[in-house]
């Protein structure tokens, strides 16, 4: 072999270059990515909007020795704890074995979802067609979902306070439903329009039904019959849908992309594929050095407010039980604390070439991304994490053999994105964002590698069993 012009040996060690993972990993590792990703796509199949993330979340942990926190009872190193805030968003913890005032290690995803809600009054008949009218949740390109099978989900709390789950669409005979679309011979105007005009935000209206009501003349005897299989069915009625949560999201399950196999297509990656392997890293603690809590915030996609939000109280109060017990100040331990925030991140869509600036976009393979700062322009609204805090996630990773890259949002003057970075910054943790390369973000069939699936789960389990302190 020819030996190495200095050029390579420059190019090697003083280079950045971020590596492919199927380079770097030997085949039983590649193997054990592909036995990780089937656990994470029975997840995904279980777990589409955040309650049902929550419950799913909640079976595996129980499943791995975690109970329920309770304030009351002391705890010691190695105990495992899950709080269930309102059923929509979860914290999970590890008791340490430094005293708390160190600080923890935090990893926070979220399990909301881009989808369509439907609206308080949603049922209506408009020339003997049932439909109910939606109103979408988070960022959606519209015209994505239309003409695709939909499953509805939720909760429905009736009038005497009982709560009835609703899932329709996901079992192989179940009927699914769907947003029509013109035809192509009758769409000559519509095509005119922009795709941001395409279809509006009130015509995401979903068909439900073609049947009247039998022996019914009135113009609303397909409704009714709608109605009436509701009741039957759920003990419902039309007055209960505003005291409900239901969601239209879409059918499919998740499926590995590609004739090799090396992807996996799926509704709802962002921000699952964060929480399941941070769940999953969080699970394999035993005694960790310094106390793991996990969070698995709601609304992430809708600016993180509201109580199950990541800007609600409720992660500073669960640690400042944690400080309580050990007669700590809270404010202490989250000044000492390191926070990944589990998010996704672009990866490089050679179809989409200038929407992204290559040196600086993540792909697919390369590994999980950390993203030093998200925001828009001029780094608005982002935490932008220091480099001391970019070093030692650096150290942390390439110590724990983690295949990793840099990434950011997008062109600097396009667009951009946040995630919960800040508002758990904001707290005086340090803070940075970490997470997988998304193709197709946001869409109803999201793109993610296996190989970054897996180095996530690396990822997290290297920061929740880090003995380094910041
Ligand atoms: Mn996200
Ligand atoms: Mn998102």
């Amino acid at each position: 072999m020819a030996e190495k012009t200095q050029a390579d040996v420059l190019r090697e060690e003083l280079g950045y270059k971020p590596q492919n993972a199927y380079r770097v990993l030997n085949e039983e590792e590649q193997t054990r990515v592909t036995k990780y990703c089937e656990s994470y796509k029975a997840f995904l199949d279980r777990a589409k909007t955040e309650r049902e993330a929550v419950n799913e979340a909640i079976r595996l942990a129980t499943a791995n020795g975690f109970v329920e926190f309770d304030r009351t009872k002391p705890l010691k190193t190695g105990d495992k704890v899950f709080f269930n805030n309102r059923g929509k968003a979860l914290i999970l913890a590890v008791i340490g074995e430094k005293p708390i005032e160190e600080g923890v290690s935090i990893a926070a995803a979220h399990i909301d979802s881009p989808r369509l809600d439907l609206k308080p009054n949603p049922l209506y008949e408009d020339h003997s067609l049932a439909y109910l009218d939606t109103h979408y949740y988070g960022g959606i390109k519209k015209y994505q979902w239309m003409t695709i099978p939909l499953a509805l989900h939720g909760v429905v709390v009736r009038r005497d306070g009982s709560v009835v789950t609703v899932c329709i669409g996901e079992e192989p005979d179940d009927p699914v439903l769907c947003i029509t679309d013109l035809l192509p011979h009758l769409g000559a105007n519509q095509m005119k329009k922009t795709v941001s005009e395409f279809i509006g935000g009130d015509d995401l209206n979903i068909l439900i039904g073609s049947k009247p009501l039998p022996n019914e003349e009135g113009t609303d005897a397909v409704k009714l019959n709608v109605l009436n299989w509701l009741s039957e069915k759920y003990g419902i009625t039309e007055t209960d849908f505003l005291s409900a949560e239901l969601t239209a999201v879409p059918v499919y399950k998740a499926r590995d992309v590609g004739l090799d196999r090396s992807m996996i297509g799926s509704y709802g990656h962002d921000d699952r594929v964060c929480a399941y392997t941070a769940l999953t890293a969080t699970f394999a603690l035993t005694k960790p050095a310094y106390t793991a809590v996990t969070v698995l915030a709601d609304k992430e996609e809708i600016g993180s407010d509201g109580v199950t939000g990541m800007q609600s109280a409720y992660l500073r109060d669960f640690i400042e039980d944690l400080a309580d017990a050990q007669g700590v100040k809270v404010r202490h331990v989250l000044h000492n604390s390191v926070c990944l925030s589990a998010d996704v991140n672009v990866a490089y869509d050679p179809l989409y070439p200038d929407t992204v600036e290559a040196r600086n976009c993540a792909a697919l393979n390369q590994g999980v991304v950390l993203t030093k700062y998200t925001g828009a322009r001029g780094k608005g609204d982002t935490s932008d994490a220091s480099a001391e805090l970019m070093g030692f996630f650096r150290r942390v990773m390439e110590d724990a053999d983690v295949v990793w890259q840099i990434g950011e949002l997008g062109k600097v003057d396009l667009g951009g994105g946040g995630t919960v970075a800040k508002y758990i910054a904001n707290l005086d943790v340090n803070t940075v964002d970490l997470g997988v390369p998304v193709l197709s973000m946001h869409a109803p069939f999201e793109v993610v590698s296996k190989t970054d699936v897996y180095m996530a789960h690396k990822a997290f389990s290297a920061l929740l069993a880090r003995t380094e302190k910041l």
